[in-house]
This record gives structure tokens, sequence and C-alpha cells, in this order.
């Protein structure tokens, strides 16, 4: 939720930020001790701090709540208290594996943001083979073979998912070197998955209900024209 704008978790209604619609709490151990100053390394943990975020949304009644991370132990952590998870729920039509795979990857984005890209990228890879039906040996070689099939842009980013899902899938050859991925990356990912459920599965669907209809809809009138001269 940034200053500007306000949207509801539930129904994405934007909500007007005033008294009536949103409230923000920040809690830390240094709240109601003015005098404190955490100074040294010991107490400078009490700064740590969380917010918590309500909106409450004049469209569908519902309270959204967040509580959002500051400081060395919390920080960029975000956690969706209300509604629990950001999962959407998608349709039959697109494979229960890839569907499973995405809602795993939401539960666990707090808890393992690293474990979460790697069920993105293993998600991406199951769309690929799936939509495209396309199967190679690697997700890299996947990503090659539908190199003319998707725009430029699209293709950059299902391989920078590719590796950044590799951090959390192959440990790194130089033990010492520990790349981390914070759970706003993670969710940037999901975010993409998102994307391409819509772009690919969904568009694919409404596309051919519509050309579908339109079919119908001639069978249909065909059948009610009546011959000319009776
Ligand atoms: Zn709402």
């Amino acid at each position: 939720m940034d200053s500007e704008h306000l949207f509801c978790l539930f129904c994405g209604c934007p909500v007007p930020k005033h008294y009536d619609t949103f409230r923000e709490e920040n809690l830390n151990f240094s709240k109601g001790r003015p005098q404190f100053v955490p100074s040294d390394d010991e107490n400078f943990h009490k700064r740590d701090e969380i917010t918590i975020q309500l909106v409450d949304c004049p469209n569908c009644r519902n309270v959204s709540i967040d509580i959002i991370g500051k400081g060395r132990q919390f920080r960029n952590r975000i956690m969706n208290f209300n509604p629990i998870s950001l999962a959407k729920s998608y349709p039959n039509y697109i494979p229960l594996t890839i569907r499973e795979d995405y809602e795993e990857a939401h539960a666990i984005l707090n808890l393992s943001p690293k474990a979460s890209a790697t069920l993105s990228r293993r998600c991406l890879q199951g769309m690929i083979r799936d939509f495209w039906q396309v199967s190679k040996r690697s997700l890299s070689d996947e990503i090659e073979a539908i190199n003319d099939l998707v725009d430029p842009s699209t293709r950059k980013v299902l391989d920078a998912l590719r590796k950044i899902g590799n951090i959390g899938a192959h440990p790194e050859k130089d033990i010492n070197l520990i790349v981390d991925i914070e759970p706003l990356e993670a969710h940037k990912l999901l975010k993409f998955i998102e994307l391409l459920m819509q772009k690919w599965y969904i568009e694919r669907h409404d596309n051919e209900t519509l050309l579908q209809d339109i079919l119908d809809m001639d069978t249909n009138k065909q059948s009610q024209r009546k011959p000319k001269n009776s």
C-alpha cells in the first residue's frame, strides 16, 4: 500500500485514504519510552518495528490488514494477515499441478522466499510445457524453444525468473557465496506468473469462448430462418 493509493485486497477497489478507511500503527520496544535511545549494538534491535495497516473497504466491507516489518530483523517482510494469502484462485482449465505450485509459492512467501522463488520457477516450467507443448532437457532450452512465440520483453523476464529460481534450486558452487531473496522480490516473481496466467491461459480461454459463442449464435440464427415463401 503506497501513500497515494490504497486498494482493497479483497475486491481490488480503490479506497480513499482518510480516517474512516485507513489506520496505521507502529510498534516497537522503544515506543512509549521517549528517553530511550538505543545507542549500543545490544539495544539497537529495540528499534526494529512492525507497522500494521488496516484498510476498510467501503465497497465490499472487508478489512484488509498488512503487517510490514522495518529494521534489521524484519526488514522487507510483509505479512498478509487478512486475507491470509494473496493467491488468486484460478479456473479449472489451468492444470491442477500448475495451480498448486502457484498457491504453494504464495503460502511460503514470507517463511521462505527462496523456496517460493524455486516453486515459481517450477510453475513457469509447467506452464511452458503445458501451454506451448514444449518439453526439453532444461528450462533454459524450453525458453529458447518458445523464443519466437512470445514477445521480446516477456522472453527476457522468463530467463530472469529461471535464473532467480535457480538460486533456491541449486546451491552455489562456492558455499561461501550466499544470495538471498527477499519476500518482496519473490512476490514480484509471483506477479509475473499471474501476468502469464492471464496472457496465456485466460486470454486463450476467453477468445475461444467468444468464437464459440459467435458460431453458436450463427447456428441458432440459421435454424430460425424461415423459408421466404412460407
Ligand atoms: Zn473491497
